[in-house]
């Protein structure tokens, strides 16, 4: 059995049983997974987590689902590569990428699908449903054909082809919603309320954040059980930031990992970075914005851990930081050409990001930083514009030579 003790408000404190909820309902603060971390600290050692799978069902022992029952299309334990080239163009020398855009659908987002979907199955739900700003409908939509649920997915009718494709070919039912997120998530909210669902990122949020853990735990693992001096993070609710120092915390808090000093830097597009204007302004309050940017997949307006990841941003003395919408496609591509990892454009605002807080001297040389590539650039194809300029050629030699001499003058 899991080592849950209950679910708790963040805000009042305020107890709930281990059931399909997600806010208080006396303050509406969010609930959050609460454990028994001295039965984790005796179940778990470095070892016994080195013995486990080569995926995210390894920390086991820290996510609220039974092990046995898990909903598992082998997510996790993604590649950390030590990015000398690109760490010599920026300036790092411990630069590393932590490559979840290979994951079974291509993003992060199978950490916290996995968990959900098992939970739903042992809450009985049939149906799994979402609202998605674009890769977690993928998820949402794998996993339930894997747990045999029916699936619905919700998204704002603008996205990209890839997310869109990528998603129908699992088989869920497809609601193509007219506005942005925010507005298909307050109309999802609606929804959740009146049937019987398993809203992955409404009603089960509680169960759904806290697969993102493991992207705190593995590079902590990776690094040879040690956290890094800083992450990289994209925002968009802020779940992601929030919950990978919170798997930093739990490791040094039971003893897996030792002196934990990271500074949690988040990057957000230009085009909606409402965490990062509040971060700029000192305020305590994220004020909604209408979300204008390239970067899709980190298009909400309205982030629902905005505060927390604030406080995150403070507790550990990080950098709210924004990419120029401009400077997007230019992360992408630098990636792509100095480490051969092609990302989404949530990447290119990591490795935009990632560049001007090295030019603003938060991160120094020799120190150990980790940037979250968190989604695959094949599914957001369109967004790259028309980059491509072949060499046009017949077969055969005389032509070719003619037309590569051409080529290379210009
Ligand atoms: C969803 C998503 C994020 C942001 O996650 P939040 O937890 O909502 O902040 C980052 N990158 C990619 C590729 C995503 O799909
Ligand atoms: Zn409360």
């Amino acid at each position: 059995m899991p080592h849950v003790k209950c679910l708790r408000c963040r805000e009042c404190g305020s107890e709930y049983p281990i059931e399909p909820l997600n806010a208080c309902e006396f303050c509406f603060g969010p609930l959050e997974v609460e454990y028994d971390y001295e039965s984790i600290s005796k179940a778990v050692s470095r070892e016994s987590i080195a013995a486990g799978p080569n995926t995210m069902w390894r920390y086991h022992d820290f996510l609220p689902v039974d092990r046995e029952l898990a909903i598992d299309i082998s997510t996790g334990f993604t590649p950390l590569i030590h990015a000398k080239n690109l760490g010599s163009q920026l300036g790092l020398d411990k630069l590393y990428i932590k490559n979840d855009s290979v994951n079974p659908t291509y993003s992060f987002k199978d950490r916290p699908v996995s968990v959900t979907t098992t939970k739903a199955l042992e809450f009985e739900f049939e149906v799994l449903a979402c609202v998605s700003t674009g890769n977690l409908m993928g998820s949402v939509a794998a996993h339930g054909a894997k747990a045999g649920m029916k699936t619905m997915v919700f998204y704002p009718a603008d996205l990209e082809q890839g997310k869109i494709q990528g998603a129908a070919v699992y088989g869920p039912t497809m609601v193509a919603v007219t506005g942005n997120y925010d507005h298909a998530n307050r109309f999802c909210s609606e929804l959740a309320d009146n049937h019987r669902w398993a809203f992955v990122n409404i009603n089960m949020r509680p169960f759904y954040a806290e697969g993102s853990k493991t992207l705190g735990y593995e590079v902590a693992e990776q690094l040879g059980w040690k956290a890094p001096d800083h992450c990289v993070v994209p925002g968009a609710s802020g779940e992601l930031h929030t919950k990978i120092w919170k798997g930093l915390q739990e490791f040094n808090d039971i003893g897996l990992i030792e002196n934990l000093k990271t500074k949690m830097h988040l990057a957000q597009p230009e085009g909606c970075s409402p965490i990062v204007g509040a971060f700029e302004t000192g305020s305590d309050h994220v004020t909604p914005v209408r979300p204008e940017t390239l970067a899709k997949s980190l298009a909400i307006g309205n982030p629902a851990a905005g505060p927390y990841s604030l406080e995150v941003l403070k507790e550990t003395d990080g950098t709210g930081v924004y990419a120029e919408e401009n400077t997007i496609i230019d992360g992408i591509k630098l990636l792509a050409e100095t480490e051969g990892i092609f990302t989404e454009t949530a990447g290119g605002v990591v490795i935009s990001s990632l560049k001007k807080l090295v030019e603003q001297g938060k991160i120094k040389r020799d120190e150990v930083t980790v940037a979250y590539v968190t989604g695959n650039g094949l599914k957001t194809m369109e967004a790259m514009g028309d980059f491509v300029e072949p060499i046009q050629t017949t077969p055969d030699y005389e032509t070719f030579q003619t037309a590569l001499a051409a080529a290379q003058k210009s």
